[in-house]
């Protein structure tokens, strides 16, 4: 069974949709196993997305992501990390299939409500980011 990190970023915690996206991850059988708010600094938000780091969205992406509390959470599933991928849609909502969190909540494509790791490496590193193992039951 694999667990990925999903964040929901504040574009969503703003307009008050923590609940709607979460019933996304439950109705595609994805269990929320841990889950915490919390705001990030600019450097935090800065070395999460590090990978970013030449890209010319970067800053703009650290401050967006540190404007407001995040919901950070893990997910919990067969197939836990591309299934949160499905179920949040491609990055630019004007790409998301209808139905995908992106599609329904998502403003743009940088305020585009969620976060979920890509690969069970980077799943592992960024859940460790932000929980510790007495965290994950
Ligand atoms: P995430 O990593 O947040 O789950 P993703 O894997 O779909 O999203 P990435 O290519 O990893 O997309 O980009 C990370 C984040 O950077 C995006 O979710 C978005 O918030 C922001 N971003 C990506 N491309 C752009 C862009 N062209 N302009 C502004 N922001 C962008
Ligand atoms: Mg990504």
């Amino acid at each position: 069974i694999e667990r990925t990190l999903s964040i929901i970023k504040p574009d969503a915690t703003k307009r008050n949709l923590t609940g709607k996206i979460n019933a996304k991850f439950e109705d595609a059988g994805l269990r929320i196993i841990a889950q915490k708010r919390i705001q990030l600094t600019k450097d935090q938000a800065g070395e999460f997305y590090a990978v970013h780091k030449e890209r010319p969205f970067y800053d703009e992406l650290c401050e967006f992501m540190a404007s407001a509390p995040v919901v950070a959470q893990v997910l919990e599933g067969e197939g836990a990390i591309a299934k949160n991928r499905e179920v949040m849609g491609a990055t630019n909502p004007a790409d998301a299939e209808a139905g995908t969190i992106r599609a329904e909540f998502a403003e743009s494509v940088g305020e585009n409500s969620v976060h979920g790791s890509d690969a069970p490496d980077t799943a592992a590193d960024e859940i460790a980011y932000f929980f510790s193992g007495l965290e994950l039951v």
